[in-house]
């Protein structure tokens, strides 16, 4: 609805007038206009404060306006605002080291980009120069980005209308014990499976002409599956045997929000490349990249790289990410995300679904969850058709927004993704407004 407030109200209609929006049909909008934010809270139009259980586009890992960030943006704006990718910045050298020392194994050289996509769209062109193959295999259930590379690897129904089969691409099933593709009965089964699966879909498509695999170490806005421990081992074993680069899409897993500073440390696999994005500054300022392991970068010691930004590692993203990571060290922010994740998050929202018919599976780690929602659970029915929404979806994020809270929903899942900072206290408030909102999406099960 139109805000009320003057100021609000402009703001609105400035928007519908002129605002192009991502992924819409852009006549029937209705965009909630947010005026500040502070914390895990931001304030909308009509003057209500919601709690952010979205983290925006699950990127704001420390929270909204984190005081140290937000004086270290203006202190750089004050010295050097922009500076071209070809020049030596303190910033960017700055940020570089402190990723490529949290990154595992040897990932300690940096490519900067602006966002994720890109990062994997770069990503995938050192594969396929550094191996001189050209195929590139990716999960159904993925998000990798929407430029043309990244839109091609992902698996969501978003591809559909980009894709016009000649970017090299080439999906198959992830582990996903709910909803099987294997028809297995155990963690260790749908594991096994899924990887028999991987190695199968390769001798297939030729070993040699694939160039590398790119997966989201936790599947995030698909779904949020945990990997049976020992899948990624598996894949990294895969690719190590037939020469095919792996790479790590850790822009929604990484920075904290697993509970780790990147996710592929629960399962201590190191890939040959890692993307990342989002909770590198928080989305304060837009930054991305590339961290690259030693012998993809040796592809590109004599030979050039072909590919470049104008604003490869820009100064007030750098000075962001330093800040940002050195506030997450210093405050213990990553550590908790696990605390919260294990201690008040999981629990409250297992207990959830022991009141609640319409969830049909609880899982994740950290501050990365999502609630499969289902109108039975013996048939596993979605309370949303795959690559839709129902009026059951909207009454639920209708009602979360009555009750105080911003939520993050895709197709029938509602992912519950709060900053790394939240407190137990403010879990318990966003428990209780799920709570009371799920009663409602209850009334939509067969139960
Ligand atoms: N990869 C993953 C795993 C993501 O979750 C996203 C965004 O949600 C992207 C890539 C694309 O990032 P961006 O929107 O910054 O281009």
């Amino acid at each position: 609805p139109v805000p009320t407030d003057p100021a609000a109200r402009r703001t609105y209609e400035l928007d519908r007038a002129h605002v192009f929006h991502s992924w819409s049909a852009q006549a029937a909008l209705d965009p909630l206009v947010i005026t500040r934010a502070e914390g895990c809270y931001v304030w909308d139009g009509h003057g209500r404060r919601l709690l952010d259980l979205s983290s925006q586009l699950v990127n704001t890992n420390i929270g909204h306006q984190h005081p140290k960030v937000v004086a270290a943006i203006k202190a750089q704006a004050d010295v050097l605002c922009t500076v071209a990718p070809q020049h030596a910045n303190d910033q960017r050298g700055e940020a570089a080291r402190l990723i490529a020392e949290r990154t595992p194994g040897e990932l300690d050289r940096i490519f900067f980009t602006n966002g994720g996509a890109e990062a994997v769209e770069y990503a995938v062109r050192m594969a396929r120069l550094h191996t001189g193959r050209y195929k590139v295999l990716s999960q159904y259930r993925s998000y990798h980005g929407g430029t043309s590379t990244a839109i091609n690897l992902t698996g969501d129904p978003r591809r559909w209308p980009n894709d016009y089969g000649s970017a090299g691409t080439v999906h198959f099933f992830g582990p996903f014990l709910y909803r099987t593709a294997f028809h297995a009965s155990t963690e260790e089964e749908e594991r096994d499976r899924a990887l028999e699966h991987l190695e199968q879909l390769i001798a297939f498509e030729g070993p040699g002409t694939i160039a590398a695999i790119v997966l989201e170490t936790i599947p995030g806005t698909a779904g949020i599956m945990v990997p049976p421990p020992g899948y990624l081992a598996g894949v990294r074993e895969i690719c190590d045997r037939h020469g095919i680069v792996l790479v790590a899409d850790e822009t929604m897993a990484g920075f904290g929000r697993t509970g780790r500073w990147f996710a592929v440390e629960h399962e201590g696999v190191v890939p040959d490349l890692l993307t990342f994005a989002k909770g590198v500054t928080s989305g304060y300022v837009p930054l991305g990249g590339v961290a690259i392991s030693p012998h993809v970068a040796a592809t590109f010691a004599e030979r050039p790289f072909p590919g470049g930004l104008t604003y490869s590692g820009h100064p007030l993203a750098c000075a962001t990410a330093v800040a940002t990571i050195t506030a997450m060290a210093e405050e213990g922010i990553v550590e908790n995300a696990a605390r919260v994740g294990e201690d008040v998050l999981g629990p409250g929202l297992r207990a959830l679904a022991e009141r609640h018919p319409v969830i049909g599976e609880v899982r994740g780690r950290g501050v990365f969850w999502a609630l499969e929602l289902v109108t039975d659970r013996a048939t596993k029915e979605p309370l949303a058709p795959y690559g839709g929404t129902s009026p059951a979806m909207k009454e639920l994020t209708a009602a979360l927004l009555d009750a105080g809270v911003l939520s993050f929903s895709n197709f029938h899942r509602l992912h519950v993704v709060p900053p790394c900072t939240i407190s137990p206290a403010e879990v318990e408030e966003g428990l209780a407004a799920l709570d009371e909102a799920l009663s409602i999406a209850d009334k939509h099960t067969t139960a």
